[in-house]
């Protein structure tokens, strides 16, 4: 933030200060919004803003998420969580938080005009994937059809024997492939930017999981048909599926600009009670380190909310 902006937005802030709000949650992912239904239950004050880029809405439909046993679209998924968030009396802001900052123990947050002040904050503003080069509306058509895929985890069980290549080299490369082997003996490892970074001990486990290994570079992915192409040194290969191990941006800047504990990618490093390294903020979901997924990022904000309501009770914080 400039320091006038700071000046003005501190100047806002203090117009609010005699009501705070308990939590303000940042991202209305899975995470934010299980947070958003403890919270609102727990009838703390509380106000929820969100950029609207949730990685659960890419999902085309999840089969592993339990109690849906036909699986469930991640739109619909989070449709049903807002709207029972919006039951118990929460309120969501689209918007952008671009400042978090501390005035003596109250956090200020500001997206666009709106300004926020809170006694404790939850982030839960997730990651995004580093997408191949391809244009955004076939990468978009191709997640839609399953021809893209980002979470073996997730979805491996639905590409069962299919043709499959991961675009990725190095540790993450590796370990995307050989984990797609339980599920499919046709995969290739292309590097996506030139020569493949591999260790000895790397090409000794591809070449006994029979796992073909391509350098790269690779680019021009498109769809065909039911199929993914994609050019690889001048030649054309065809795939049913292909999987991204490019990494992910995590979301994490507003907690390092208050001086949180991270992993060198920026993961936050949280207690087991969700605890940041910063006092008063908390945080759930991918942006922790840890598994990304949609049952983890609301086990890990139902604890996160448990323990906001807690020591705010202990602040004696909570009695109004
Ligand atoms: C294609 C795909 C398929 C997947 N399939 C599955 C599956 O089948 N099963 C499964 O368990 N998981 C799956 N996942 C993973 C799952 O989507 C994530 O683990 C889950 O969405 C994480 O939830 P979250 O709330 O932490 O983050 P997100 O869902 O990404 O939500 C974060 C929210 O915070 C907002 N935000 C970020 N920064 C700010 C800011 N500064 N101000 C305001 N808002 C902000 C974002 O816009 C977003 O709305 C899949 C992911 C992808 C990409």
């Amino acid at each position: 933030m400039r320091k006038n902006d700071r000046m003005a937005f501190a100047r806002t802030a203090s117009r609010e200060e005699e009501n705070p709000l308990d939590c303000l949650i940042i991202g209305a992912g899975p995470a934010g919004l299980t947070a958003a239904i403890y919270l609102a239950r727990f009838r703390l004050k509380i106000a929820i803003v969100d950029a609207g880029k949730s990685r659960a809405a890419m999902i085309p439909r999840t089969h592993n998420h339990a109690g849906f046993p036909g699986g469930i679209s991640g739109k619909e998924l989070l449709e049903r969580m807002r709207e029972q968030a919006l039951t118990f009396g929460a309120e969501i802001t689209p918007g952008l938080v671009e400042g978090l900052d501390r005035k003596k123990d109250l956090f200020l947050a500001n997206a666009g005009d709106a300004v926020f002040q809170a006694r404790s904050v939850l982030l839960a503003t997730g990651v995004v994937n580093n997408p191949p080069s391809m244009a955004p509306q076939i990468h978009d058509a191709a997640i839609a059809g399953g021809q893209l895929r980002y979470c073996p985890i997730c979805d491996g069980f639905e590409v069962t024997d299919k043709r499959i290549a991961v675009i990725g080299t190095r540790a993450h490369g590796v370990n995307e492939a050989v984990f797609l082997r339980m599920y499919s003996p046709d995969i290739t490892l292309i590097a996506p930017d030139g020569n493949h970074v591999l260790s000895a001990d790397e090409q000794s486990l591809l070449a006994d999981a029979g796992i073909a290994v391509l350098d790269g570079p690779c680019g021009g992915l498109r769809l065909e048909g039911e199929r993914i192409v994609v050019q690889v040194r001048g030649d054309t290969l065809s795939f049913e599926t292909i999987y991204p191990a490019l990494g992910s941006v995590i979301q994490s800047e507003l907690a390092l600009m208050l001086g949180a504990d991270a992993t060198p990618e920026g993961c936050l490093v949280i207690d087991r009670h969700q605890r940041t390294s910063v006092a008063g903020l908390y945080a759930a979901g991918d942006v922790v380190k840890g598994l990304d997924q949609i049952s983890h990022a609301m086990g890990e904000a139902s604890v996160a909310a448990i323990t906001i309501r807690n020591d705010l009770t202990k602040q004696r914080r909570l009695y109004r």
